[in-house]
Order: structure tokens, then C-alpha cells, then sequence
């Protein structure tokens, strides 16, 4: 039986005798994977298809689930971007390591593919931004799993006023008196007004990276992510090159 699909690249791993195993983000937001025989040698002709985070059209051989499909046919739709661009390829990196995890074979869930889209075409379109993007994406990550904690009041007494000063896996987040005995924790000021900005978004319009309060946000929301999902490859080179 043959299938064709829109796709996103997640993941490309080696396979034997010269051929990989390519996972997928479909456009109905299930991950799928397949074989690609002998993409490896040079004279293939879907050797550029297989790029992280690439839009591919991609037709399938083979029985669902019941065995590993091989990719018969895959054809670039749109490439990544801006090869050579350090923080958008750290970036991308993290969001196929990201999509490979939450992504599940047999479950749809079109929100991924919508977010993955997203953040594809934002960061082609504009690079430098990296990492405001890839926040971005977190949040929304977070949100897809049902782990995003409400963000408009504090999460323990409910003051729609107070501005967060602390983050506790209980309560989500905290405002000032509600915090006082994590006050070593104090987080700086604008912590709710960039959770409402990324909230706001779209991918492009994602709030900058680099304002103390959205750096504070990022390692929480970061550090939450990856206790859920596990230790990921390009997160540690992403904390290795920008610490
Ligand atoms: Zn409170």
C-alpha cells in the first residue's frame, strides 16, 4: 500500500548498508517513520530531503505500524533555510529533538504540525531571532501536553494582581506573598507580561530572547519540558555553545 503525505523532517539515523531511517512530523500531526534505502550514497535522489525540519512530500510503502515502511518517493517542498546560521541550527536541532518526543505514531495531533510550520517559516524568515522562536515553541509545547501552568493570577491564592516571583512545580506560578519563603527563587520583574506576550504570539511576532524576565521564563519552562521528556542531544550542545 502506498501513501503520500505533507511532512516535516524530524529525525535522519543511520540504518544499515548505507540507508536511514527518517522520522516524521505529518501534516496530520503523527510521527512516522521510514526507511530510506541506499539516501546515503551521493548519487541519491533525495539526498537533500532528509535535512532536519524540512517540508517534504513523502509517499510510503508497507502495512501500518506493523512494520518499518520504506519511503519510496520524497520530494523537497520547502528547505529549512539559512544554512550556516549557528543559532538557527542549534535552534532547529532542538525543535526536531523536541517534535521526535512528543509526537506519537497513531495519535493525530494538528496543533504540532501547525506550531512546527510555524516555527519553520519564522525562523527562515528571520534567523537572528532563533531563539526567541524556539521559546515560543516551548510554551506551546508545554501547552499540547496539558503542563502549561495558568499564567493570570497567582496559582496559590489566586491575587490577579500580584506580579510572579516565584515558580513552584505545586503551584505553578507564585505572586510575591505567596512566594515569601521561596524568596532566594525571586524571579525578576515582567515575568507575567512576557507569559502574556508569548501567549499573544505568533511565531514571528515571539517576544525577545534576551530581556531578564524572558530569560527567567525560558529556564523554567526549559527545565520543565525536559524533565518531561527526557534528556535530549541538542539541548546539551545548546547549553554547551550558549550558556
Ligand atoms: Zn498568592
Amino acid at each position: 500500500m502506498l501513501t503520500t503525505l505533507h511532512a516535516i523532517v524530524l529525525r535522519p539515523t543511520p540504518f544499515q548498508e548505507g540507508g536511514l531511517v527518517v522520522s516524521f512530523l505529518t501534516e496530520h500531526g503523527e510521527r512516522i517513520t521510514g526507511l530510506a534505502k541506499g539516501a546515503k550514497k551521493p548519487s541519491a535522489k533525495w539526498v537533500s530531503s532528509f535535512e532536519p525540519l524540512s517540508l517534504v512530500k513523502v509517499t510510503f510503502f508497507g502495512k501500518e505500524q506493523s512494520e518499518i515502511r520504506r519511503i519510496t518517493r520524497c520530494e523537497l517542498v520547502q528547505s529549512p533555510l539559512a544554512l550556516g546560521h549557528l543559532d538557527a541550527s542549534l535552534a532547529m536541532a532542538c525543535l526536531a529533538d523536541l517534535f521526535d518526543r512528543v509526537a506519537k505514531e497513531g495519535v493525530e495531533d494538528e496543533r504540532l504540525y501547525r506550531l512546527l510550520s510555524a516555527c519553520g517559516r519564522a525562523l527562515k524568515s528571520e534567523p537572528d531571532r532563533a531563539f526567541a522562536i524556539l521559546a515560543w515553541a516551548e510554551h506551546w509545547l508545554l501547552h499540547c501536553l496539558g503542563l502549561l501552568p495558568a499564567a493570570k493570577a497567582c496559582g496559590r491564592c489566586g491575587n490577579e494582581t500580584a506580579a510572579f516571583a516565584a515558580f513552584s512545580e505545586e503551584w505553578g506560578w507564585l505572586g510575591g506573598e505567596c512566594a515569601a519563603v521561596e524568596l532566594r527563587e525571586a524571579l525578576p520583574a515582567g515575568v507575567k507580561e512576557h507569559l502574556a506576550r508569548l501567549r499573544a504570539s505568533t511565531a514571528d511576532e515571539a517576544p525577545p530572547a534576551g530581556t531578564e524576565a524572558a530569560r527567567a521564563v525560558t529556564a523554567l519552562l526549559q527545565a520543565r519540558l525536559l524533565r518531561e521528556l527526557g534528556d535530549l542531544g541538542s539541548y546539551r550542545v545548546l547549553h554547551r555553545m550558549v550558556p
